[in-house]
């Protein structure tokens, strides 16, 4: 079969991946002008996704541009003493393997794990799809016809706009923005967290050894959605302003690089709906079929289970494209809507809305941090259908041909 990936971001090059080693001939259009270096966000793989990887065999590459935040420093208004906490140990209590690395580092990898065997097409973006003949036209190269089209380029997704409409009809706000930028790596912090933490606003820095700048990452509540335009940076970066100035001299430090940083990122935490998101010859996969939510909802491992199923099902029904669609979609929404619910209570608790509700999530980490995991399980009350989801999803043997080399 021809198939055609749009986003050549984690979903993408991952379905790549087990697509071509199918047998299948891949092309992979992406509108970046090329595969992505370094920058991005911290992201985060727990075991179903990292034994994927460890099948691709990229986990070497993977584990050595690993960001490995170990510890946390939260501040906070009226704490009369910063509180420190053993990150390592409370992600411990929620899963057996977690690693996180930056989302261009995975890209990168997995781009060019992929890059001999498959056809990337940077640069470009589908402009008109046809889900019955797989007839797709492009910004910039002539039209051409494929068997199977995959709609891998993320939350704001063209292909599931051109193929199901406007994105409002299946996303809801999860009532707080999310904003990240680049800061100069002045406060030298290598595996640590420096959190700032308010009744409705959340202010963090992290970086790691082999980055060349630190991150900044914004979480604040807002009651409604806010009316700004997608495209006016200066605007969202005045919004980012207005809800953080006054937080901490620190957390105004680090605004005041908003002027000059380069690389900046602002959205809502958006949750998509859809049950189905197939039709035709085209389905979609990772964030453009079933974003939980970014940061709350263990996207990244979803996106990764995500291409490996739908590239299996593909595999085991031969051509029957829509007989694999609908099995994908069997298998994976369960876990798509565990992380909706996830993301929901995550984004609740990560966002503190009173003072109890700061306290309880500075000392409480701090205290399962300390505790001995079953403990530190039982106290926080987690079950598979909760934090401990992501680790929990069960990965069908697809029987693949050997590895692409
Ligand atoms: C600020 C932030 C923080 C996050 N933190 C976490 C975290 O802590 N843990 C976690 O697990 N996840 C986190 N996430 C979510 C994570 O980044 C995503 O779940 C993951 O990247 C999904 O991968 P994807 O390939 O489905 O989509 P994306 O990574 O969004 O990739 C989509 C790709 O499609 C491309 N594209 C878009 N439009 C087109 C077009 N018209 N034509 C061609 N290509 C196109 C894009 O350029 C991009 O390369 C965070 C996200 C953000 C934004």
């Amino acid at each position: 079969m021809r198939v055609l990936i749009s986003g050549a971001s984690i979903a993408g090059p991952t379905a790549a991946y087990w697509v071509c080693r199918a047998g299948h001939s891949v092309t992979v259009v992406e509108q970046a002008p090329g595969p992505r270096t370094a920058g991005g966000h911290a992201v985060d793989l727990f075991s179903p996704a990292l034994k994927i990887l460890d099948q691709m065999g990229v986990l070497p590459g993977v584990l050595a541009k690993e960001t490995g935040t170990t510890s946390g420093t939260f501040f906070a208004p009226g704490l009369k003493r910063p509180v420190e906490a053993d990150i390592e140990r409370f992600v411990h209590t929620i899963a057996e393997r977690h690693v996180e690395i930056m989302r261009d580092d995975l890209s990168a990898i997995l781009t060019a794990a992929t890059s001999n065997d498959v056809e990337y097409l940077f640069g470009d973006s589908i402009t008109v799809l046809s889900p019955d003949t797989g007839e797709v036209s492009f910004k910039h190269v002539p039209p051409r016809t494929f068997d199977v089209i995959i709609g891998a380029d993320g939350l704001h997704s063209n292909v599931r706009r051109l193929l199901f409409g406007p994105e409002e009809q299946f996303s809801s706000f999860l009532g707080a923005y999310l904003a990240v930028f680049s800061l100069p790596k002045i406060l030298g912090l290598d595996r640590r967290i420096l959190a700032y933490l308010d009744v409705g606003r959340l202010a963090a820095t992290y970086s790691a050894r082999h980055l060349h700048d630190a991150r900044a990452l914004f979480l604040f509540r807002t009651e409604r959605p806010l009316a700004y335009d997608r495209h006016d940076v200066p605007g969202q970066k005045n919004l980012l302003r207005d809800a953080f100035t006054g937080l901490n001299a620190e957390v105004d430090r680090w605004l005041e690089e908003l002027e000059h940083t380069d690389a900046f990122y602002f959205d809502a935490i958006t949750q998509l709906s859809l049950d189905t998101w197939s039709r035709g010859r085209v389905t979609l996969v990772g964030d453009a079929g079933y974003c939980p939510g970014a940061v709350v909802g263990g996207s990244t491992s979803l996106a990764i289970v995500g291409a490996y199923v739908l590239a299996g099902e593909l595999a085991q029904a031969g051509n029957d494209y829509a007989r694999a669609f609908s099995a994908t979609e069997r298998e994976m929404l369960p876990y798509v809507r565990g992380s909706r619910s996830l993301a929901r209570h995550t984004a609740r608790i990560l966002i503190p809305a009173n003072r109890a509700q700061v306290w309880t999530l500075i000392h409480g980490t701090r205290l399962i941090s300390h505790l001995p995991p079953v403990l530190a399980r039982a106290a926080a009350g987690f079950s598979n259908q909760g934090l401990r989801l992501a680790d929990s999803m069960k990965l069908k043997d697809y029987n693949g041909p050997p590895a692409l080399e």
